[in-house]
């Protein structure tokens, strides 16, 4: 490996890098590749959110840098930062910022979801369609996300991750887009938004489409907190269709799917991965769980190629069935049963893949959310909040091992958690100066001075 390759890994696994779009992947384990691309995604593709579109603008020069940077350390030859062409104020910063570096390049990408399926993007950047059940190392890609890049970038210069940029919007007074340090409570978060805009609410984290309703005791309760991962919040009204949709049970949603699944295959024809080639067939795990087949048949194996992208259950059964509610149920039985992904096919685009893009904007009316659909501001406030409790485990992998303990006092952007060695995990740095309150399995507290 040569010295600036294993210093860029060094530095990346040190300052506690990980996906910042939400996977949590830790990035130095990313970066110890060869490939020929390194693509930026800033598609940016879920509903409401801003955040990856506002640092672009804001910093497309530090992209660019931490960009070419990694570029020249993996031995790639090229490196495309991927952004919708309906953000041209972004796109001409970036512009700007590729052209004086021979190696990168801007590619303008279509308003459609999900853009920034990982695979999807590769596809769209490179012409290569991922194998079933592999990643984009498999066509010689690697995909970083745009704040973990721009956090590699500030790794390079010795700054750990200590803050995570958001997305606040929804049903909140001021929709808004700022950093918070790791470990904030939503519901300051919330606060910084104006607070919700309506009294009885739900907090969606992450985007529409692909987020996680978080339980409301544990927003109330400021025990609720952003993480690394943490792209936005969506609050919605707690009557809402979609909150609806995230709450109906499993047991619900077998039933409907009995009485209710036509057999239609919409699900299966708007599949992306579907479309992408892979042997995916919603329709026929649905009529598989219906009938109560086998858990080893192909139908029901086929729950590992789903990326979860949500297209399925909120865009495409005109009954709001939920294939991916089923797939997620049936990747959790087959992983009990430890049977592993039989699926390893190389794929080819299926014809029909572009006249099957989902439009952003009549996803956003599809999914009821017109009257939220208002730009973020991005705001320049360093917010300090009083206490922070950050996650051990904000990543793919073990916890990080804490190395404070109650009393201690740290400062900001001090190591206070490590993962055992030879782990698959990523360090966890102290966001506000202050005295570690207390220390759980789960975080540690800090209560700042
Ligand atoms: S779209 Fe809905 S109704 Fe049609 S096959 Fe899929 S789950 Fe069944
Ligand atoms: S969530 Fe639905 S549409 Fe998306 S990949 Fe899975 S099965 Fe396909």
């Amino acid at each position: 490996m040569n010295r600036e390759k294993e210093t860029l890994i060094a530095k990346t696994k040190a300052a506690g890098v990980v996906g910042a779009g939400g996977a949590g992947f830790p990035t130095h384990v990313k970066l110890n590749a060869q490939v020929e691309t390194v693509i930026v995604n800033g598609a940016e593709c879920e509903p409401l959110l801003a955040v990856d579109v506002q640092l672009m603008e804001r910093q497309a020069e530090e992209l660019a840098e931490a960009l070419a940077h990694v570029v020249e350390a993996l031995g790639a030859e090229a490196g495309v930062v991927a952004v919708k062409g309906k953000h041209k104020a972004a796109a001409a910063r970036l512009q700007e910022a590729v052209a004086e570096r021979n190696k990168l390049r801007l590619k303008l990408l279509g308003d459609y979801y999900p853009a920034g399926d990982e695979q999807i993007l590769v596809y769209d950047v490179t012409g290569r369609t991922v194998p079933e059940g592999g990643i984009p190392l498999a066509v010689d890609a690697v995909v970083l996300n745009v704040e973990t890049l721009l956090n590699v970038g500030a790794a390079l210069r010795d700054q750990p991750v200590t803050h995570t940029s958001i997305t606040v919007a929804g049903a909140v007074r001021e929709p808004v887009t700022l950093s918070v340090p790791v470990g904030t409570p939503i519901a300051a978060a919330l606060d910084l938004a104006g607070g919700p805009a309506t009294a009885s609410y739900r907090v969606i984290e992450g985007g529409p489409m692909t987020g996680e309703l978080m339980a409301q005791e544990e927003v109330e309760a400021g025990r609720a907190v952003c993480k690394k991962t943490t792209t936005g919040i969506v609050v919605l009204p707690a009557d809402h269709w979609l909150i609806r949709q995230y709450n109906v049970g499993l047991d619900v949603i077998l039933q409907r799917a009995q009485s209710a699944c036509c057999q239609c295959r919409l699900c299966t024809d708007l599949c992306p991965r579907y479309l992408m080639g892979h042997d995916i067939f919603p329709h026929l795990a649905l009529n598989a769980v219906n009938h109560g087949h086998a858990a080893n048949t192909s139908a029901i194996t086929q729950a590992y190629l789903c990326s979860d992208c949500g297209v399925c259950e909120l865009y495409a059964c005109p009954v709001e069935l939920s294939p991916r509610r089923v797939y997620r149920a049936l990747k959790e039985e087959l992983g009990k049963r430890g049977l592993q992904n039989p699926h390893r096919r190389k794929a080819k685009a299926r014809d029909g893949w572009v006249g099957r893009h989902i439009p952003v904007a009549h996803l956003i009316t599809r999914l009821g959310l017109d009257e939220y659909n208002i730009p973020a501001s991005w705001s320049e406030v360093e917010f300090s909040p009083r206490q922070v409790a950050i996650p051990l485990k904000q990543h793919v992998g073990v916890p990080a091992e804490p190395l404070v303990k109650a009393g201690h006092r740290v400062e900001a952007g001090q190591v206070i958690a490590v993962p055992p060695p030879d782990k698959l995990g990523a360090a966890v740095h102290a966001s506000i100066s202050g005295r570690v309150q207390e220390v759980t399995k789960m975080e540690i507290i800090i209560v700042g001075e």
